[in-house]
């Protein structure tokens, strides 16, 4: 379990301004002097202890085991527009909501809630710097038939691609192990062939036959790894980070969220195992229609006990841009550890009524000099 009681503000022994957690330097750095400071060492043994797992049942049961503030200094606001709540380290505030743009800074924070500790973080690697250059990039006009969508961007979605527009947030997640038994009934179709007689001669006809199957498969889930928030749609996180980068991973020091905000998580350990199951339900599927084998496959019935099931809480970092644009929120992402950008780009209609009148203009002309 991480100790983050002994934590205070980061103040630089220098000249007492605030370190914020730098990307690029990997350590934090005061904004003042210049001054940086190494981040706590990881040690082999270290990193094993933090990543270890927790035991699920006994942690439902229990259900309070492991709760800790995420920094003594932590603050917390909860955003009127999406309930999303948000934790923060002073000297910084919470301007706008990260998630859909709502005005927080009005709301009353308070000292953070006693959470789960996460076991582990990957701290931000891309800059602010570079996450703005992706995301000109991203916004850029190109002449790239394939996105089309991109000439018809309204202007101030360009305004995004400015410093303040970005918020770097660490994102809650679950990770889930579990090793799994599921025994299966269902049937394996084989073809065969049969000629038949038509008018214009013989044809070679597919069928299948079906035979009754059935068996036991089992695997091993390592680190299934589930969004606990519900500010963003978990299938656009899944694709933002499809998984776990273990070796990535350090054990959770309260200093990397210097400089940062991070975002309790809405959705539950035992909630998000269900999510797990699901997604773990697809791929045992998946290893039964190799173990029915055949040319085809049904499933009648699946029965799948789990056992050795553990979990970890863990931090991913983004850097967040929302905005508005046509009573829409609008959301664009950036892994902050890889640098992918994910996100919606809506078209001005103005532009595209523009486009589409010039082409008629252009189509009357052309009919108008072809008929003389
Ligand atoms: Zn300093
Ligand atoms: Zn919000």
């Amino acid at each position: 379990m991480v100790n983050t009681t002994s934590i205070n503000q980061y103040q630089c022994p220098g000249c007492k301004a605030d370190m914020a957690f730098d990307p690029d330097l990997g350590q934090l750095k005061c904004s003042y002097c210049g001054r940086t400071e190494a981040m706590p060492n990881v040690t082999a043994t270290k990193l094993r202890a933090t990543l270890q797992e927790h035991d699920l049942a006994t942690f439902i049961e229990t259900n309070r085991t492991h709760l800790a503030q995420l920094a003594t200094t932590a603050q917390e606001v909860t955003c009127p527009g999406c309930q999303a709540t948000i934790t923060f380290e002073p000297p910084d505030v919470a301007g706008k909501c990260p998630f859909c743009t709502t005005s927080i800074v009005a709301q009353k924070s308070h000292p953070a809630d006693p959470t789960l500790a996460p076991s582990a973080l990957v701290p931000f690697k891309v800059g602010r710097k570079v996450a703005v250059t992706n995301l000109r990039e991203w916004l850029a006009f190109r002449w790239d038939w394939k996105d089309l969508k991109a000439i018809f961007l309204p202007g101030q979605l360009k305004q995004l691609a400015q410093n303040q527009a970005l918020t770097g947030v660490y994102l809650p997640f679950w990770t889930y192990d579990a090793q799994t038994q599921s025994h299966y009934q269902g049937q394996r179709g084989t073809y065969y062939y049969v000629t038949k007689q038509t008018k214009e001669g013989t044809e070679r006809v597919r069928k299948t036959r079906w035979l009754h199957a059935s068996g036991r498969v089992s695997r091993f889930f390592d680190d299934v790894l589930v969004p606990a928030t519900r500010a963003i749609d978990s299938k656009k996180l899944q694709r933002l980070w499809p998984s776990l980068p273990v070796s990535q991973l350090k054990p959770y020091s309260a200093e990397y969220l210097a400089g940062f905000q991070a975002q309790r998580y809405e959705i539950m350990v035992k909630e998000g195992y269900e999510q797990a199951k699901g997604m773990m339900a697809n791929i045992i599927r998946g290893d039964i229609r190799t173990d029915i084998g055949g040319d085809q496959q049904r499933i009648r019935s699946v029965s799948t006990t789990y056992s050795q099931e553990t979990f970890k809480h863990i931090l991913l970092p983004v850097w967040m841009a929302s905005y508005r644009y046509g009573g829409k929120t609008y959301q664009v992402m950036i892994n902050a550890q890889t640098g992918v950008i994910m996100g919606e780009r809506p078209v001005a209609a103005w532009k595209v009524g523009l486009a589409v009148a010039i082409a008629t203009i252009i189509l009357i002309m052309v009919i108008l000099v072809t008929n003389g």
